[in-house]
């Protein structure tokens, strides 16, 4: 998942105005983006699914670190702390919590590759729903986020227009369509790409 993930990120920046846009859309990715340097080195993993040639949602991913429970709150938890640092609580609680986002939105589509604790220690039942199983309800519900975002976000920017006393809403349309748009490409690449 990578467009549900950004679209939630756009709802947020509608609630939490003073957190930046970037740094949302940032924390929506970060278990993600620190998965990267792992599976290059081998750490992380990434199978296709039995009976599949891999692609949108056909994969099993051992992210046994970043996407463990244990691994993706602790990482939230660093990233809130930093945040706070760089910017005020109030924006590290809200950038931690969004880091976390991703591991809760990940449940829903994974399949049952999620362990609690990293490198699955202790061997306890690995976590996931597998929406991914039914790849149109899965892009539906990614969907539905970066619809979600781009409306809360128009209304939002829409209102800041209006307290400019603007009354084109010129600025709040083409952010939202950006928005918008994006997240409609990062869905289709990710669902027909592969
Ligand atoms: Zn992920």
């Amino acid at each position: 998942m990578v467009a549900g993930h950004f679209g939630f990120a756009a709802v947020v920046k509608s609630r939490e105005r003073a957190v930046p846009l970037w740094a949302l859309m940032l924390a929506t990715q970060w278990l993600d983006v620190i998965f990267v340097p792992l599976f290059l080195v081998g750490i992380e993993r990434l199978d296709p699914a039995p009976g599949t040639m891999g692609g949108y949602g056909n994969a099993i991913i051992y992210a046994d670190y970043t996407h463990s429970l244990a691994g993706a709150a602790l990482i939230a938890a660093l990233t809130g702390v930093f945040s706070a640092a760089i910017w005020n609580r109030r924006t590290g609680a809200v950038l931690g919590a969004v880091v976390f986002s991703h591991w809760l939105l990940d449940l829903i589509v994974h399949r049952g590759d999620m362990p609690l604790l990293p490198r699955n220690w202790g061997g306890y039942p690995r976590l996931g729903f597998g929406l991914w199983r039914v790849p149109v309800a899965s892009a539906l519900l990614e969907l539905a986020l970066v619809l979600a975002g781009s409306y809360f976000y128009f209304v939002a920017a829409r209102d800041v227009e209006r307290g400019a006393g603007r009354t084109k809403m010129t600025g709040a349309s083409t952010a939202a369509a950006i928005v918008l748009a994006s997240g409609v490409v990062t869905l289709l690449l990710d669902v027909f790409g592969s």
